[in-house]
């Protein structure tokens, strides 16, 4: 599924259709927070944490399917995720996307949130987006808490951290 970008400057109705466009195919990049909240709902991070090296960096990246390609928690019976109260930050973002540049679509202008200036869109490809009977429709504010959310957590996830985070959930588990 290829992100469509339409500038999000103002709240858009929005209900999930479960159509599982966006849990196939993706790299979803997960946080040391989004490892420990999924792992202390009893998933054992050997399970769903992969590794991608980029540059220098090494990134944790949420497992899929080898058969489909489709995301670990997704369940195909249902369409639903399997963890939906600890996805990743990322999951809760998506359709929306928050940028520190403009990415040259038409319409866009830049929104100023907690004194950061970003670039926030939807994704034209989302059937969810102006959905018939939407649940609720979604504020750029609420989006934009999450990019910066997303980005401080991303800037400080590390393999030292992660080594820690394994550590301290393997202590918890022998108590
Ligand atoms: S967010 Fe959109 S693309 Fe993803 S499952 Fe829901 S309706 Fe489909
Ligand atoms: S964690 Fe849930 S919402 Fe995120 S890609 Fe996997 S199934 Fe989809």
């Amino acid at each position: 599924m290829r992100f469509k970008p339409k500038p999000f400057t103002e709240p858009v109705p929005f209900k999930c259709l479960y159509c599982l466009d966006c849990c196939r195919g993706r790299h979803v990049y997960l946080t040391l927070k989004d490892i420990e909240r999924i792992a202390r709902k009893g998933h054992d991070p050997q399970d769903f944490v992969t590794f991608s090296v980029e540059g220098n960096q090494i990134r944790f990246v949420l497992a899929v399917r080898e058969w489909d390609l489709g995301c670990v928690f997704h369940d195909p019976e249902t369409g639903k995720c399997k963890i939906h109260d600890a996805n990743p930050i990322i999951c809760r973002i998506y359709p929306f996307m928050v940028s520190r540049k403009p990415l040259g679509v038409e319409g866009e202008k830049p929104f100023e949130y907690k004194g950061q200036t970003l670039w926030l869109y939807y994704d034209e490809s989302c059937p969810g987006i102006n959905a018939e009977e939407p649940e609720t429709a979604i504020d750029p504010e609420e989006i934009a808490e999450l990019g910066l959310e997303f980005e401080r957590e991303f800037e400080r996830t590390d393999m030292e951290g992660f080594v820690e985070l394994i550590e301290r959930l393997e202590i918890t588990e022998t108590k």
